[in-house]
Order: structure tokens, then C-alpha cells, then sequence
């Protein structure tokens, strides 16, 4: 309890890393220049904390917490602070390749854009627009993803583009749009400075985004009274710090978010005047199938049929579904239900990897909508997005299979828009719908995506099935593209590698959970040929016939599409206010930011003779409770695969450990994934502390190192591999399911068994 957030950062840092010098030391010798210092923006993940980093003599040589910033006010987490060493790993790609006779060998920049471009040309002529396809990434700059939307949707004619981020935030992002008609949350980290109960679902935000949950702390250290209330399905270093730790079933978030709706309703603990005013009643009558985000068709209902469709979610009843006990429940329910009480909700992708991620998180924001308790100082429900860019900036962008910078490719008014700013016919923007992440992969097993092109991504150790794609890559005539820093299991399979720009290396925009967007300068010289992903785009689609679209210079080309975006007319904060400081939370609305939408005191979109709230993503400005049933998972422990496997981040690792595993003081903390077992489990499976198993799912076993109530603690029943490392690529065991909604993989949690290895 007395834990403060300077303590906590420490502790985190000082239980993981060996070695860690003290940020702000200055490495090198004192016969070299004196170091500069700049602030810049971490990108490693959602929570967006401001950095200041030395360069000295052309190097990036130190980095400290900056601060000035609002976000992380001087701290940072080992990530951040280790950030600049992510540049100067001894295998960094620093020349293209192409494959010649099944080998990768160096080139230059111009055969490499040549070879792309001829290809892409190629393909197009023969196979149409639609078998072309990209896969970007959160950790783009949103200016790279702003450039890669507009090469394939106003040049090439098709909306086959999405992101890793669809791996992590798509369903938080869809359900957000179903709820409030808008996808960025509606609230943002100063909620923490002013909550009074946090409820943290299936969040282990001590290892996940620990600057925020050093705030948490901090909160809590200071304000009596405060409580984190941890409800997730195992125990971790996030569940320690909490006064109280709820465990639930896996996968069962929405019969338990339901019970604590009907509790609300029963005790009359919600806001009566608040749901009369701002809320109206949804129940969905069909959804789209797999791979199709199209939407629901839904029809109005009214507070009489929600709440009969809550008798059914009693907590004596859910309590069975979810091995929460019914009082706990109850217990729950009296929280969100104190008038007195500001509660913030957060999760993270965790609970996003459902299913049903979508529905998991509408059941979220309705507890919040109809105790009244969304969008004001300390009230809200929030998903943090892990990687940057999860909020609404790739939705500004235009980076996804249904959007436009700032709209939608099956709006007409949108594509109207789209066409004059980017100077096309608006026949060129397809209406035909476009390849998720996982779509795209699937396209190449059937032949129906025959030129892709990934970006600062690692799609083949994070997508499950990822075998089968591996296996399509080696057998067809599928020409991939992959640009990265450092080889992959992705960038092992492709048939040319650009080297990429990294953080440091290339100016860009970043946008954070709360979506604050920042801007990151460059400071330090690309090494070799790396060039920015936006750049290598560009040269590529003047090569392939689509030069007109970009005619803009490498110095000036950022500062040139960030102008354009601009004139989508998306809210975003101009450069040279981007510039100036820690970053503005969209929408911009001059230099203030939107701190809490739709709240007529904080939004200057918000109409004031609306009330206290003004719902003005929805057409009637109500926002949306939703009636989601329980659906039981695809997959759930049986004889064969007695046990639930969860799979997650760890505090050390971002991704697929890509940069991070290139930081040495991160790699020797955890150089490698293990399996954690509860102590009872593996006493019963004979299988001793450290010692390898094999974690077999249905489709496929890895051999791994067995940890006991190591960091975290499954119950029994469940075990937990952490999902950085490439050498146990655990989500490639996951099923090949979606949320139907959000087009997201449902990858979160699934059927296994442990065995010792013979
Ligand atoms: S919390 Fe996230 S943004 Fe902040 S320093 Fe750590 S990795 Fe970077």
C-alpha cells in the first residue's frame, strides 16, 4: 500500500534487469563532444510517455524520463530507458536483399524498389488490384501508415491494407464505434489522477504499461480511500499491488460484466436520469462471418426488454458460469453503483483476444453508461492498446480494409473527400471490401493474395496458424516484401528485405492510448541504406506508375502528408503545434486538446444544449448499451487438453521481441518464453521447477522451460507462456478464430496439455 509510482518503476526495473545504469548517465568518453539533449516520444508502447535522448557525435547515447511530459512526468519503464541500445544491434539490417536462387543476398536500394515495383505491377496487370496486399503496423509512424493507405487505395484500387494493431486493439476499437459511433476511447490517463476505484480487467498493467500503473499508485498513495481491484483469470504482479483480486473463468468477461448490470438494475443503483437522457438500447439481430467487418444488423430495443434480458444474468447464476462467487459479484456491482465513487474500468489486449472481443468490451462500457459513470474527470472505461497507434490514429490514416483517412471506403461522402484531396477519380477508391490481417494471410493459402508487403511487423511467429503460411510462402507463386530492422521468421521468408528507419532515425507522428498524437524528430543518421517505411513506399509506387500521388521530396515528404491529412479535416493538431510540445490529445480543437469527449466542459464538439453529454458520434447522440449473450468459447479443456493456456506480454519484451530481444540488459532478464504452472498442476504432472516441457496444443506442441508460481500464478487448471520470443512462437498454437465483428484473432486463451519431455 505504501508502494509509491518512483518505487514502483524502480522495483519493476530492479526485478528484471541485472545491470541497469541509471538513466540519464551518459555513456563515452569525456574527449567527445557534449551531448544534446531532445525530447522525443517513446514507441515501444500505448502509453506514450515523452523521452528526452542525448546524441553525442551522431550517436544516441542516453536516454531520461522527460519531465515536462503530463504522461510519464520524468520516469519511463526499462523499455523506455533502454530504448536507444534497439539501434545499434550488431545483426541490424542495413543493406536491401533479394532472393537469388533460393538465398537472401545484399543490393542496393534501387534494384530492391525495381524489383518490388516490377512485381507489383505485374501482379496488378494479371491477377487485378485485389490481389495486392499490405500489412503495416502499430509501430509505424501514422505518417508511414497515412502514405502506405494512400499508395493502395487511391494508386493501386484496393482496400487490402491493415495492421498488427488488428492483433491487439481491433475489437476495443469496434466496439467503441458500436457504443459511441467513434473509435477513440473517451477518456484519457488523467482519469487516473481523479478515479476513486480502479477495476483493471484481465489487466497485468504493473508489466503491461507500467508508467500508468505507477500513477495508479501514486493515486492511491496519496488520496484515502483509493482502491485497484484486480479481476482477471490469473495472478500477477498487477494482482499483488491490488487490495483485492477477483479470478474469473477464462473467457467468461461478458456473463460477468452482465451479472454486475443486472445487480445495478436490481438493487436500482444505476443512473436512472443519465440512462433516460443520453443512452439507447441495441440488440443485434445478424453479424457478418469470419474475415468480414461489415458490421451488425441490429434493431432498437427498450429499458423493458434490457432488463428482462438481464434476469436471466442473476449473480447466483453467473457465479457458476464464472467461479466468482455470487457475494463477490454483488460486491462488485456496489462499487460501480456508488454514487459517491468515480471508477475507471481498464483492460488491455488480453481481454481483447476473445472470440468475442467486441461484445467483451460493449458489456464493459455498459456497466459504465448505465451507472452514468463515462466521460468525466476519473470515470470511464478504458482499454489500453499496448502498441501505439492502436487509438484512432491509423483510423486518421486510413490504414485499415474499411477506411479512409478520417472516414470510411463504403461511404460515399468519404470517398468523395478522398478523391479531391488525393487528386483521383472517385472510381478509383474501391468499395469492395478489404483483407484483415488475418484475411490477408488466409489469401495466401487459397492464391487470392499474390504480392504482400509487411512492414515492421512479424506476422509469422504472432498469427496463429502462421505454419500453413509458411508452408503456402514456400510452395506458391507469392512474391513477398518485408521491411525491418533486424531478421525475422518473417523477414526469413521473403523474397526482397528493405532495411528499415527506426525510432531515432526518421521523423514521424505517433499516437498514443488516450489519443494523444506526438511528434518523434530525427535525431541520428539511418545506418547503411535504411530508409523510413513511408519512404520506401513512396519510391516503390513512383516505380509502379502511382509518382503522382507523392510528389514530394525525403526532406519534406512528413511535413507534406501530415499537410494533406490535415485537409481530411480529422482534428489532428498541426505539425508545428506537434512540435512544440508533449503531444496534444485528439481532437485537436485548437491548442487545448480533448481531454474527455462528448462532455460538453472538455469538447468543444459537444453541443451544450444537449446537457451534461453530448453522444454526437451516434446520429441520435445517445450512446449505445448492448444486449451480448454469452458465448461459449470455440475451444475448451477436455481429457486430452485438460488445461487452459493463456498467452501475454511481460514487462522486459514489446511484440514479438523484434527490438527488445536487442537490448542486452532485456535479453539477459528474459533471454527466453517459459511456461508458468501452477504448483499443484505440476505436481500432479511430475514436472519439476526449470526443467523443459512440451505445451501441446491442437495444433502443434513447443518445448519449453517450466516455471512454477514463478512471476505470475495461473489457478490450477491454467498455465501462461509469454508470447516475445521466436524460438517459442506460442501464439502460432492458437486457433484460427476471429471475432466476427473486429476481424480480431481470438488468440488469447485456448485448450493444452504439459508434458514432462522423455
Ligand atoms: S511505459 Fe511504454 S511508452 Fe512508457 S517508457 Fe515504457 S514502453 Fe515506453
Amino acid at each position: 500500500m505504501s508502494v509509491d509510482r518512483r518505487t514502483f518503476l524502480k522495483g519493476a526495473a530492479v526485478a528484471s534487469v541485472a545491470a541497469v545504469a541509471p538513466a540519464g548517465i551518459v555513456a563515452g568518453s569525456a574527449a567527445r563532444s557534449t551531448p544534446a539533449w531532445h525530447r522525443t516520444a517513446c514507441t515501444f508502447c500505448g502509453v506514450g510517455c515523452s523521452l528526452l535522448v542525448a546524441v553525442q557525435d551522431g550517436r544516441a547515447v542516453a536516454a531520461k524520463g522527460d519531465t515536462d511530459s503530463p504522461v510519464n512526468r520524468g520516469l519511463g519503464c526499462v523499455k523506455g530507458y533502454h530504448a536507444i541500445q534497439t539501434l545499434y544491434g550488431r545483426d541490424r539490417i542495413t543493406r536491401p536483399l533479394v532472393r537469388r536462387n533460393g538465398v537472401l543476398v545484399e543490393t542496393d536500394l534501387d534494384t530492391a524498389w525495381d524489383a518490388i515495383a516490377a512485381r507489383l505491377r505485374e501482379t496488378v496487370a494479371r491477377h487485378g488490384a485485389d490481389a495486392a496486399g499490405l500489412y503495416g503496423s502499430g509501430q509505424w509512424s501514422v505518417v508511414d501508415a497515412y502514405i502506405a493507405a494512400k499508395l493502395f487505395k487511391a494508386g493501386i484500387g484496393t482496400n487490402n491494407i491493415d495492421t498488427s494493431v488488428r492483433l491487439r486493439h481491433a475489437a476495443a476499437a469496434t466496439a467503441l464505434a458500436s457504443t459511441y459511433g467513434l473509435d477513440g476511447a473517451p477518456g484519457c490517463h488523467e482519469d487516473i489522477e481523479h478515479a476513486d476505484v480502479f477495476v483493471l480487467w484481465s489487466h497485468n498493467m504493473a508489466e503491461t504499461d507500467p508508467v500508468l500503473f505507477s500513477r495508479l499508485l501514486e493515486r492511491r498513495r496519496t488520496h484515502a480511500g483509493v482502491r485497484i481491484i484486480d479481476v482477471g483469470t490469473r495472478t500477477t504482479r498487477t494482482s499483488y499491488a491490488a487490495d483485492r483480486s477477483l479470478q474469473y473463468a477464462p473467457l467468461a468477461e461478458i456473463p460477468l460484466a452482465n451479472a454486475i448490470c443486472h445487480e445495478l438494475v436490481r438493487r436500482r443503483a444505476h443512473n436512472a436520469s443519465f440512462v433516460a437522457r443520453h443512452v439507447a438500447f441495441a440488440r443485434a439481430t445478424a453479424s457478418a462471418g469470419d474475415d468480414d467487418i461489415s458490421g451488425e444488423t441490429s434493431h432498437p430495443v427498450d429499458w423493458a426488454e434490457y432488463v428482462r434480458f438481464l434476469e436471466q444474468w442473476s449473480p447466483d447464476r453467473v457465479a457458476a458460469l464464472t467461479g466468482v462467487a455470487a457475494e463477490d459479484i454483488r460486491w462488485l456491482a456496489s462499487l460501480y453503483g456508488d454514487r459517491t465513487r468515480r471508477v475507471l474500468t481498464t483492460w488491455d489486449s488480453e481481454l481483447n483476444r476473445h472470440h468475442r472481443g467486441a461484445w467483451a468490451n460493449n458489456v464493459l462500457h455498459n456497466i459504465h453508461l448505465l451507472t452514468g459513470k463515462v466521460s468525466s474527470p476519473g470515470n470511464g472505461a478504458f482499454c489500453c492498446t499496448g502498441q501505439p497507434n492502436g487509438a484512432d490514429s491509423l483510423h486518421a490514416a486510413g490504414a485499415s480494409p474499411d477506411g479512409l483517412p478520417g472516414g470510411s471506403a463504403h461511404a460515399a461522402v468519404d470517398r468523395g473527400r478522398a478523391a479531391r484531396v488525393w487528386g483521383v477519380a472517385e472510381e478509383r477508391i474501391s468499395t469492395r471490401r478489404g483483407r484483415t490481417a488475418t484475411g490477408l494471410f488466409r489469401g495466401i493459402i487459397d492464391g487470392s493474395i499474390r504480392f504482400l508487403w509487411v512492414q515492421a511487423a512479424n506476422p509469422l511467429v504472432n498469427l496463429a496458424g502462421a505454419d500453413r503460411y509458411q508452408a503456402a510462402l514456400r510452395s506458391q507463386d507469392i512474391f513477398l516484401v518485408v521491411t525491418d530492422a533486424y531478421p525475422t521468421a518473417t523477414t526469413a521468408m521473403a523474397d526482397v528485405v528493405l532495411p528499415a528507419a527506426l525510432w531515432l532515425e526518421r521523423e514521424g507522428v505517433y499516437g498514443s492510448s488516450e489519443r494523444r498524437s506526438q511528434y518523434v524528430p530525427r535525431l541520428v543518421q539511418a545506418p547503411g541504406s535504411a530508409r523510413p517505411d513511408g519512404w520506401h513506399t513512396i519510391e516503390v509506387a513512383r516505380r509502379a506508375g502511382y509518382g503522382e500521388l507523392f510528389p514530394w521530396n525525403e526532406a519534406m515528404y512528413v511535413t507534406e502528408a501530415w499537410r494533406e491529412m490535415e485537409r481530411f479535416e480529422s482534428g489532428l493538431p498541426g505539425m508545428a503545434q506537434l512540435r512544440a510540445g508533449s503531444g496534444i490529445l485528439s481532437p485537436a480543437n485548437g491548442a487545448e486538446g480533448t481531454s474527455w469527449r462528448f462532455n460538453p466542459a472538455h469538447d468543444a464538439a459537444a453541443d451544450r444544449r444537449r446537457g451534461d453529454f453530448d453522444f454526437y458520434g451516434n446520429a441520435d447522440h445517445r450512446a449505445r448499451i448492448w444486449l451480448r449473450p454469452h458465448e461459449p468459447p470455440p475451444e475448451s479443456p477436455d481429457a486430452r487438453f485438460p488445461l487452459w493456456l493463456s498467452t501475454g506480454a511481460v514487462l522486459e519484451h514489446a511484440g514479438t521481441g523484434t527490438l527488445t530481444r536487442r537490448i542486452p540488459v532485456l535479453q539477459r532478464a528474459a533471454p527466453h518464453a517459459w511456461v508458468e504452472l501452477n504448483e499443484s498442476d505440476a505436481r500432479d504432472l511430475g514436472v519439476r521447477n526449470g526443467e523443459r516441457v512440451r505445451v501441446s496444443t491442437r495444433r502443434g506442441a513447443i518445448d519449453v522451460q517450466a516455471r512454477i508460481d514463478h512471476r505470475t500464478q495461473p489457478p490450477v487448471g491454467q498455465i501462461f507462456v509469454p508470447a516475445f520470443d521466436e524460438a517459442v512462437p506460442i501464439q502460432r498454437l492458437m486457433p484460427d478464430v476471429v471475432c466476427p465483428l473486429s476481424g480480431q484473432p481470438a488468440s488469447g486463451k485456448c485448450a493444452a496439455r504439459v508434458e514432462r519431455i522423455v
